[in-house]
């Protein structure tokens, strides 16, 4: 069996404060610790339910929080800016499974904490085919066309809703509970992580709970940025069309192209808002 483990940061345990998500922020090394303690659980339930290989991701930001001197060493740690295919950068058609761990809920849920699609700031909403798409969907939307199923997603309670409502009752781990974007009661890291290896157990026991994520092609990914001028930079690019003031619309058959657009877009939007990730 083969894994893949996206591992984002806004939905790890014991972490509410987006100063903590952020290099050079107050708490952001302990951050970093605890996102690979969420991140250890998933990656040793796959090797003791008989992986031959476990490939990581590092999803957040700059993708260099994960921290390679703690992580599993059986894995395959996959970090750094700018992957092509950001989230899902290191997955292709050959995994059996992939597990989301760390995820948060979509741009606009208040529950959800440090709600976003994508850019905290610059992203009001992303349509998937003209559906409200979170990260979760999108990246699922992505496996599925690889023949990837999701077989877990661990978060927030509001990203776990998300991905159950998305991905037809997939098994899902909630760490904290948000009451709003910024604040959460927590399950405390030690017993989450050990949540998260339980759940990640189970999930890979059952493929039958396995979920795929698919959506018809044509693809269209709509954007509703915050700025007119992000909307404008972004029609620039060949493809794109500007779709009302602040919003742009692509359409393709390959969803590697609305994988790959979303990572241009977030740095052409980071450039033109010169604000990098914002949460405020
Ligand atoms: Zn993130």
């Amino acid at each position: 069996m083969k894994v893949f483990v996206s591992v984002d940061m806004e939905g790890v345990s014991g972490l509410t404060d987006a100063e903590e998500m952020r290099a050079g922020g107050r708490g952001y090394e302990r951050g970093c610790e605890l996102m690979t303690g969420d991140a250890n659980a998933a990656i040793r339930a796959a090797f003791d339910a008989g992986a031959a290989e476990v490939v990581v991701t590092d999803s957040h930001g700059g993708g260099r929080n994960l921290r390679a001197d703690l992580i599993d060493p059986r894995c395959t740690l996959v970090r750094g800016p700018y992957k092509p295919m950001r989230m899902a950068e290191g997955l292709d058609g050959t995994f059996d499974v992939a597990l989301y761990v760390g995820y948060h809920a979509r741009a606009g849920v208040p529950d959800g904490v440090l709600n976003h699609t994508w850019m905290g700031r610059e992203i009001y909403n992303v349509r998937l085919n003209g559906e409200i798409a979170g990260e979760i969907r999108l990246m699922a939307a992505y496996a599925a066309t690889l023949g990837v199923p999701v077989g877990l997603v661990a978060g927030d309670a509001a990203a776990c809703a998300e991905a159950r409502e998305a991905l037809g009752g997939v098994a899902t781990v909630a760490v904290k509970q948000g009451s709003d974007r910024y604040a959460a009661a927590l399950v405390p890291p030690p017993r989450a992580q050990q949540m998260i290896y339980e759940g990640a157990a189970r999930a890979l026991a059952a493929p039958d709970g396995w979920r795929h994520g698919t959506v018809a092609a044509p693809y269209t990914l709509e954007i509703e940025w915050s700025s007119t001028a992000i909307a404008q930079s972004v029609a620039v690019v060949p493809g794109v069309k500007q779709a009302g003031t602040r919003a742009t619309s692509f359409t393709t058959d390959d969803f590697t192209e609305i994988v790959g657009l979303l990572g241009v877009c977030a740095t052409i939007a980071g450039e033109v808002g010169c604000t990098g990730l914002h949460y405020d």
